[in-house]
C-alpha cells in the first residue's frame, strides 16, 4: 500500500463503517446499560469488553470505540483509554502502574497540576517524586534507583518550552532498568507533531481539551499505550471509575479531522508572530522550539514535524505591578486565560518568582516579565498590532 500522508490519515481515523452506520461521522451513543441477549451473549461481551464489542456504558460505546481507534492508530499503541481531562489522564496513569514505596521521576517543566498530584497525593501515598532537569539527557539513569516505576516527560516543557533529548532519555533508562514505564505529556504535540511511541515511550498521554477538540469546549484526557502496559491501563484506570461523556468524544474525534490543517496555521501564525517578538527592543528571548535560536531547537527538528501555535517570551525588564496589568488588561485579541489549543489567542503574563514556583530544577530565568501565548487562528498582523499597541501601553 502507498504511504498514507498524516493529512490523509487523519481524514480517514474514526471513521470504521462499524461506527459510522453508513454515515460520514461515527454515531453518538449514549447508554449506561447494555442489554444482553442471553448469558452467552453476556459472558462474549465481558470476554470481549477490550475489543470493541459493548458491555457497560463506563466501557465505553461505539462513540468512544471510534475516537480510541482512531488515537490508537495516530500515536502507534496498542490501545487507547479515555478519561473526563487531561489532568485525570496523567493521574490516572500514574495511579494505574505505582504502589505504596515506590518512587517516580518527573521533569522539572512538567505541567504545574502534574507536580502538585505528585507532591500532594502522591506523598501521602508514600509515593516519593523527584525531578529532574529537563535537558538531562542520558545522565538520568543516576536517578534511577532499585524502587523507581515511571519515568514521567514532557516536551516543550510548560511555559518554559524545554526540549527532551528523548531518544537519550529513553535509552538510558531502558540500560539502566527495562522494567521502568516511561510515559510522556505529548499534549503540545497533539499526537502529529511528535510520535512518542515510535520512541519506545509506554504510553502517551494528551489533553484532547487542547488542539484535538480545538474549540475550548470541551474537557477530555486520553493515554495510548503500547502492547506491554495496555492491559494493566485499561483495567487500573477502570477500576478508578474513569469515563468520558460520548458528546465530548464525538466533538474530539470530529477535531482530528482538521487538525493537520489548523496546526499549520497556527505554526505558520505563530512563527510570524515569534519572528515579529525577536526583533522587538524590549524583548529579551523568545522561547520558541521552531525559532533557530531556540536552545533546543536542534532537538526539536531530529524528533518534532512541526510546530503550533504555543510558545512563550520574556522581556528584557521587570515590568511594575501597575505594567504588568497595563500590558495584559487592554488586548483586542489575546484573551487572558488558563488553557491553549482553540482558534482563539490567549496570552499568561509571570514575574520570575511565579516561574520558580513552578520549575522543579535548577531554573535560573532572567528577572524579566514572563508571557506565555497561544497564537491562533486570527490574521497574524492584527496580533501583532494587538501586541504592538500592548508595548505602547509600558
Ligand atoms: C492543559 C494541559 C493538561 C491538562 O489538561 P485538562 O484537559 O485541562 O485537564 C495537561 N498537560 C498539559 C501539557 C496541558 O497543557
Amino acid at each position: 500500500m502507498t504511504k498514507i500522508r498524516p493529512e490523509t490519515q487523519l481524514v480517514h481515523l474514526g471513521r470504521n463503517p462499524t461506527f459510522t452506520q453508513k454515515g460520514v461521522n461515527p454515531v453518538i451513543q449514549r447508554t449506561s446499560s447494555v442489554i444482553f441477549d442471553s448469558v452467552e451473549d453476556k459472558k462474549h461481551a465481558v470476554r470481549n469488553r477490550a475489543n470493541g464489542v459493548l458491555m457497560y456504558g463506563r466501557r465505553g460505546t461505539q462513540t468512544h470505540f471510534a475516537f480510541q481507534e482512531a488515537m490508537t492508530e495516530l500515536e502507534c499503541g496498542a490501545g487507547c483509554v479515555l478519561y473526563p481531562s487531561g489532568a485525570a489522564a496523567i493521574t490516572n496513569a500514574i495511579m494505574s502502574f505505582i504502589n505504596a514505596g515506590d518512587h517516580i521521576l518527573v521533569t522539572g517543566s512538567a505541567y504545574d497540576p502534574t507536580q502538585n498530584f505528585c507532591d500532594k497525593i502522591l506523598t501521602g501515598l508514600n509515593v516519593e517524586t523527584n525531578y529532574f532537569d529537563p535537558l538531562i539527557g542520558d545522565k538520568i539513569a543516576d536517578l534511577i534507583r532499585p524502587n523507581t516505576k515511571i519515568v514521567f516527560l514532557e516536551s516543550p516543557g510548560s511555559i518554559t518550552m524545554e526540549v527532551h533529548d528523548l531518544p537519550a532519555i529513553v535509552k538510558a533508562v531502558r540500560q539502566k532498568s527495562p522494567e521502568i514505564i516511561i510515559m510522556i505529556d505529548n499534549t503540545w504535540a497533539a499526537g502529529v507533531l511528535l510520535k512518542p511511541l515510535l520512541f519506545d515511550v509506554d504510553i502517551s498521554i494528551q489533553s484532547a481539551t487542547k488542539y484535538i477538540n480545538g474549540h475550548s469546549d470541551g474537557m477530555l484526557g486520553l493515554a495510548v499505550a503500547n502492547q506491554r502496559c495496555i492491559e494493566t491501563l485499561r483495567e487500573n484506570s477502570y477500576l478508578l471509575g474513569q469515563t468520558a461523556d460520548p458528546d465530548t468524544v464525538y466533538m474530539a474525534g470530529r477535531g482530528l479531522h482538521t487538525l493537520p490543517t489548523r496546526l499549520k496555521q497556527h505554526e505558520a501564525n505563530s512563527l510570524t508572530v515569534a519572528n515579529w517578538l525577536v526583533e522587538h527592543p524590549s524583548v529579551a528571548h523568545v522561547f520558541h522550539p521552531a525559532l533557530p535560536s531556540h536552545p533546543g531547537h536542534a532537538v526539536f527538528k531530529r524528533d518534532f514535524s512541526g510546530c503550533n501555535g504555543l510558545f512563550s517570551f520574556q522581556l528584557i525588564s521587570r515590568l511594575s505591578p501597575k505594567q504588568f496589568s497595563d500590558f495584559l488588561d487592554h488586548f483586542s485579541h489575546f484573551k487572558m486565560g488558563y488553557s491553549w489549543g482553540g482558534f482563539e489567542s490567549l496570552i499568561l503574563g509571570y514575574q520570575t518568582e511565579d516561574l520558580l514556583n513552578m520549575r522543579q530544577y535548577d531554573y535560573q530565568p532572567d528577572s524579566g516579565s514572563f508571557f506565555r501565548l497561544h497564537v491562533g487562528l486570527e490574521h497574524p498582523q492584527d496580533l501583532i498590532d494587538d501586541l504592538q499597541r500592548a508595548f505602547e501601553r509600558i
